[in-house]
């Protein structure tokens, strides 16, 4: 791997810096870089959609890092269980309501 491919991910590696900043900051040109040198970078590092911080390349899922995808996972989760009891909710309001109508007195 070429040094500079190595520099900028060690630049970049556990923070939220963009490739320009990061590149600037170690004295890579990123115009310098080929196909390989992207391709090793990637196999190295990437950045979380979600949150814009740089990972390991293994904690990829699906473009977002542990974190990020297991708050979309839970979101989700949460979405679908809303929707459920939205869908409860509503079927019990098209039920005839028998409680609560009478006040204690009416039937003594
Ligand atoms: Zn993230």
């Amino acid at each position: 791997m070429k040094e500079d491919v190595k520099l900028l991910i060690e630049e970049l590696m556990g923070t939220c810096e963009s490739l320009d900043v990061a590149s600037a900051a170690v004295g890579v040109v990123l115009m310098d870089l080929t196909m390989d040198d992207w391709a090793d970078f990637d196999g190295e590092i990437f950045n979380c959609e979600s949150c814009g911080w740089w990972f390991e390349s293994h904690e990829n899922n699906e473009g977002l890092c542990q974190g990020c995808y297991e708050d979309e996972l839970e979101e989700e989760l949460e979405d679908s269980y809303d929707k459920e009891i939205d869908k409860m909710e509503s079927n019990l309001k098209k039920e005839p309501d028998f409680t609560n109508h009478r006040s204690e007195s009416e039937w003594n």
